[in-house]
């Protein structure tokens, strides 16, 4: 019968979603289907508030249960096998079932816990649990009963058409089906924080697109493909997206030819969010992103913080803002970002970093230094220098 793999999808958020709960759950079920394409045959279905996926038996449980967690939206997943609305034909399926555990992990005690969804099945839950039991108790003859400690939950949902038996719930991420949310503008380097910017805003359902900074030759080739290595991480979660890379040699030139040195730092994440700006504009992108933290550098003083807003129209998302650096690491780690970012590469924003930047810039000052910049011409002339990457997803 089980010729295929089952998993049972259950939706976070997505299940509170009032009157669009229909729009969620297909843009839900269409994630997943994309994030599987690779398994072919794989069968996505919606039915009752639940996501059911089936794959052939051929491909790798843990392979297939990785690339649905990382679809945003998903809450858990449970590898499930599939029985008859009926308790001899689930009881059966229950005795296979825990032999399989019995051989496999050595179980020696468990606990059915029965769901009813089909509130017209003559038997109620308790007494399902308690028929079932019974049923693997003859089956299974090692097996013990233990109803505070047991090694397994048998979780048995018994549903109007088919009914699902499965022992774990694994958790995923969480959050909003991608493209429920607009599309935002990272601002990528390749540090810790803004993979796990853009991770997080994409969790909310917002499609990504990213812009990276260079200052080559003063920064490496060996140092873009590691924002593109980290790129391709963000892309595991997030789907295939374009980065927008610019040099910004020209614009720091600029800048430390004709502005106070103590400046340099504020005038270069301006120039930044200004180009950043033009390309969202022109890519139908709603918002900046960025890895920023209060207080973190001297560029992210609450001044400075204030200083590089103003410098564009467009909204900046920090969703970093209010967070440790310790649990930003610990996020990093836990993505799978980490690794990539601590590799020892020179960013652009180190280049022509002064020896001591304010750390309170007056906006009135920032803005009589740019007075010396044709600002409008280095920032069309960096748009128009982008050269565009396809990030695509490991
Ligand atoms: P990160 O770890 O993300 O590099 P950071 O703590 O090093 O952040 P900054 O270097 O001040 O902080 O950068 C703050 C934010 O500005 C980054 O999180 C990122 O969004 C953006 N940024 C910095 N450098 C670049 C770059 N080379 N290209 C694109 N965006 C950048
Ligand atoms: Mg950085």
């Amino acid at each position: 019968m089980n010729e295929q793999n089952i998993f049972i999808v259950r939706c976070g958020e997505v299940a509170l979603k009032g009157m669009n709960k229909p729009y969620f759950e297909r843009m839900l079920a269409e994630r997943i289907r994309k994030n599987l394409s690779e398994f072919e045959g794989t069968e996505v279905q919606r039915h009752e508030g639940l996501i059911y996926v089936r794959a052939d038996k051929k491909f790798e449980k843990e392979k297939l249960i990785r690339q649905i967690s990382r679809v945003f939206g998903v809450a858990s997943i449970s590898p499930a096998v599939e029985a008859e609305s009926d308790l001899d034909a689930i009881g059966e399926e229950a005795v296979k079932y825990m032999k399989e555990l019995i051989e496999t992990k050595g179980i020696k005690t468990f606990k059915v816990e029965a769901k009813r969804a089909d509130k017209n099945f003559p038997v109620k839950s308790p007494d399902i649990a308690r028929i079932i039991g019974a049923k693997v108790l003859i089956g299974c003859k090692v097996l013990k009963v233990d109803v505070h400690n047991p090694d397994v939950h048998l979780f048995v949902d018994l549903r109007h058409d088919k009914s699902y038996i499965y022992q774990q719930k694994i958790a995923g991420f969480g959050g909003l089906p991608l493209g429920t949310n607009g599309k935002g503008m990272v601002l990528l380097s390749g540090g810790i924080d803004s993979p796990v910017a853009a991770w997080m805003m994409a969790k909310r359902g917002m499609l990504i697109e990213a812009v990276h900074f260079h200052s080559y030759p003063y920064t490496s080739q060996r140092a873009q493909e590691k924002v593109e290595e980290l790129a391709r991480i963000v892309a595991s979660y997030c789907g295939n997206f374009k980065m927008h890379v610019i040099n910004l040699l020209p614009v720091q030139e600029q800048i430390v030819q004709h502005c106070p040195e103590e400046e340099t730092t504020i005038l270069v994440r301006r120039f930044m969010m200004r180009i950043a700006e033009k390309i969202a504009e022109k890519n139908k992108a709603m918002m900046l992103i960025t890895g920023e933290n209060l207080g973190q550098v001297a560029s992210q003083t609450a001044e400075a913080l204030v200083v590089t807003d103003a410098s564009v129209s467009m909204p900046v998302m920090r969703p970093l803002i209010a967070m440790d650096k310790v649990d930003i690491m610990e996020k990093a780690e836990e993505i799978g970002t980490f690794e990539t970012s601590i590799l020892p590469y020179e960013d652009c924003c180190t280049v022509f970093l002064p020896k001591h930047p304010t750390t309170k810039p007056k906006l009135e000052r920032i803005e009589a230094s740019e007075s010396r910049l044709d600002v409008e011409g280095l920032v069309s002339a960096a748009v128009d220098s982008e050269e565009i990457v396809f990030i695509r997803q490991n």
